[in-house]
This record gives C-alpha cells, structure tokens and sequence, in this order.
C-alpha cells in the first residue's frame, strides 16, 4: 500500500466541491470512472488504484450521452448507497456522484468524437456510444485531474479509444488497464447480469468457453482470423438461448478487423444477446497477453503493435 494518509472518504456533487477536495491531494492521484451498481470488477480497479496512488478518487455516474434510445438507461441497476459503503472500505478518499445537469449544462454543445477506431465492433453497434463515453471521460479527466486513471479490459474497445483520446488530446495522464474479474464459470462480471434469470445465468459462460477455444486453437498454431470467428459462432450458435450481434477479430491498436493471418497480436470481442442482456467479452492472442503488463503493452498502445 503506497498511500501513507488514511482519510476518511468524502462525497462530492459539485464540480467546485470535487476541485476543492481535489486541490488538497498532493502527488499521484488515480481516478476510477464508474456508472455504479459496483461489484468486483469495478473494486479490482478501485484496488489497484489505491495500491499505485497516493489518492484515489471514485466516480459514479451513469452517463446518458453513451445509451442509445432503445438502450437500457431507465432501467440501469443503481445503488448508490451500497457503492458509496463498498467504495469507503476499499479505501477511497473522494467519490463524485453528479447529476445529469451537473455534468450537461441544458446549453451544452461540445463533444470529443474519436473516429476510425470507433466504426467497428461496439461503434458500430451502438451509434453515438463512444462520442458519449469520450466526452464524459474528457469531463471527468478535466474536473479530477487524475495522474493515472484506470479501466477494465471487459470494455476494450473503450481502452483504445481513450487512450487515443488521451493522446491526441495532450491529456496530461497515464491510463492503466486491469483484466476482466470473472465469475468462477467464466462469466465476465457486470451490472447487466442481473438481467439475466436462471436459466439464461447457465447459458451465458457460452462467451467464455468459446473465447478461450479460440485462444486454444491459436496456441496450437492457428493463426486466420476468419477460422478463429467461425469457431467462436458456432460455438454460440450451438447455444440455443445465445444469438451473437457480432464477433471480431481485430488489430488491438487500429480496432480494423482482420483479413489476412498475422502473428502480431489480435483482440477477439464479442457481444452476445442472452434473453434481455447484451453481454459483452474479449480476449488478447496470444492469452499471455490477458495481464495488467500485457494489456498496458498492447491494447491501445500504439508504441507496441509489434510484440
Ligand atoms: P461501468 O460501470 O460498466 O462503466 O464500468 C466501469 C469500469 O469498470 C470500466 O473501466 C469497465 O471496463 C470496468 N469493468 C466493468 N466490468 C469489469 C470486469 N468484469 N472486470 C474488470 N473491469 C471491469
């Protein structure tokens, strides 16, 4: 544990508030932007911040701008009360918990819009997503002013755009990826699991299981990426309560899919519909890539595309 100072956590939902409290943090700061409804794999970043940092401040705030309008925005879990309680024993100093008219002025009119890397895979699915996710991270970054902020793995397209954005907008901080925190079965955790009765619960590790297939069948040599998503959709496709939106096979920098078979390292993503939930998954090949080092190094990281 890096951080000498134990504070007791504060909550903030004023920008002028968050900038007060954040104005008495000296050094590291690590920022964990979240929509709430924690669970252990929101506290696996809240963890890893704390370890790295001499402050930590916690996010919750479930963005609009990023759901489309059939999307589940209404309906997103929320539980303020037991995020804040989960937050303060993991150790973080300040949570800001804004409204939506804290954070979208009604005369509102400028957004970060990240292109190319946002047509394919989730930008492709869901129009508008990332011009909302970008914006509202560019907010957050602004009025926290984090020294590294930190993202799972689980939203890896997520990964590569704000680190472009990061990039190419001369933010003055580090991003820092953590892996994708399992269910014993495989099942990638999220607040949209909830959605999911009995029998779609059982159904759902179908992700997993054919997410590591592929990476087995990579390991044995297979190296075409069109083999690889065949693989994973019959997979799916032999699930009768799971029907694919899509399956990719991907560059982990550019996001362009492949055609051609390549030994550079490729990101498999996937979305599947099981009954109300869409769940989202992925995996780096090779699978020695799926570490906090490995996903620092490739995913998004332009500097190492060749490994
Ligand atoms: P969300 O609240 O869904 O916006 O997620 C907040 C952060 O937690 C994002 O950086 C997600 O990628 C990350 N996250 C969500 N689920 C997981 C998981 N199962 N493992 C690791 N990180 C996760």
């Amino acid at each position: 544990m890096k951080r000498k100072i134990k504070r007791d956590m504060q909550v903030a939902e004023t920008i002028a508030d968050v900038r007060r409290i954040r104005a008495g943090f000296d050094q590291s700061v690590g920022l964990v932007p979240t929509m709430g409804a924690l669970h252990a794999g929101h506290l696996a970043l809240v963890k890893a911040a704390c370890a790295d940092n001499d402050a930590v401040i916690a996010t919750i705030f479930v963005n609009p701008t990023q759901f489309g309008p059939n999307e589940d925005l209404s309906n997103y879990p929320r539980d303020l009360q037991r995020d804040l309680d989960s937050l303060e024993a993991a150790g973080v100093d300040l949570v800001f918990t804004p409204t939506p008219d804290v954070m979208y002025p009604t005369d509102h009119v400028t957004a970060v819009e990240v292109r190319e890397i946002t047509d394919g895979q989730e930008g492709a699915h869901r129009p508008g997503h990332f011009r909302g996710v970008a914006t509202v991270v560019a907010k957050l970054f602004n009025i926290t002013q984090p020294t590294t902020a930190y993202f799972g793995q689980k939203d890896a397209q997520q990964v590569v755009v704000i680190r472009r954005m990061v990039r190419d907008l001369d933010f003055p901080l580090d991003i820092a990826v953590c892996p994708t925190v399992r269910e014993a079965d495989g099942l990638a955790l999220s607040s949209r699991n909830r959605y999911l009765n009995a029998e779609e619960r059982a159904a759902a590790p179908v992700i997993y299981r054919a997410l590591q297939a592929a990476g087995e069948r990579y390991e044995a040599g297979e190296r075409d990426p069109a083999a690889l998503r065949d693989l994973i959709q019959a997979m799916i496709d032999a699930e009768a309560l799971a029907t694919a939106d899509y399956i990719s096979v991907a560059d982990p920098v550019s996001m362009a899919e492949l055609q051609e078979a390549t030994n550079h390292p490729m990101l498999l993503s996937l979305t599947v519909r099981v009954g109300p939930a869409r769940l989202l998954d992925n995996s780096l090949l090779p699978l020695s890539l799926n570490t906090r080092t490995g996903l620092d190094d490739t995913l998004g990281n332009p500097h190492a595309r060749h490994l």
